[in-house]
């Protein structure tokens, strides 16, 4: 299962985030998981205790953090009426406006830290939204 791995990314980049503010215990972490990565949600959350007991001879900080994901769903972006729409078996993965098949896809590739909220104030990551950072495709193994 892959979502081990990809898990354990996110823990440690939560940590970086927790180490940059004193080690500060980390409340929650948030993710955003694009449909088309692959990821499945219920595996994140299945092996969330075993990436922070990877990391627990570390630190503290991960003790009390709870983790929620957030499914994106894929969208696309026709081509040529300009159309946004999800493509889907039912509209055969057509723009459903003009059927066309020219589209590009827009949303559902992201694998993303979107917050770490740390224990004294409620604290957004910089820098985590740029999808370079943790793209399904570099993942390491
Ligand atoms: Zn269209």
């Amino acid at each position: 299962m892959h979502e081990l791995s990809y898990i354990t990314r996110l823990v440690n980049m939560a940590l970086d985030v927790s180490r940059a503010n004193g080690s500060a215990p980390i409340r929650k972490i948030t993710a955003e998981v694009g449909a088309m990565t692959g990821v499945i949600p219920y595996y994140l959350n299945k092996y969330f205790p075993e990436a922070v007991e990877s990391v627990s001879d570390r630190t503290n900080a991960l003790k009390d953090t709870t983790l929620e994901i957030i499914s994106i769903p894929v969208k696309a972006h026709c081509n040529t009426c300009g159309a946004e729409y999800e493509p889907s078996r039912e509209n055969n993965y057509l723009c459903p406006a003009c059927q066309s098949r020219e589209c590009r896809i827009i949303a559902g590739r992201e694998f993303l830290l979107r917050s770490v909220e740390l224990d004294d104030a409620p604290a957004d990551t910089p820098g985590a939204t740029n999808d370079s950072l943790c793209r399904p495709a570099a993942a390491q193994k």
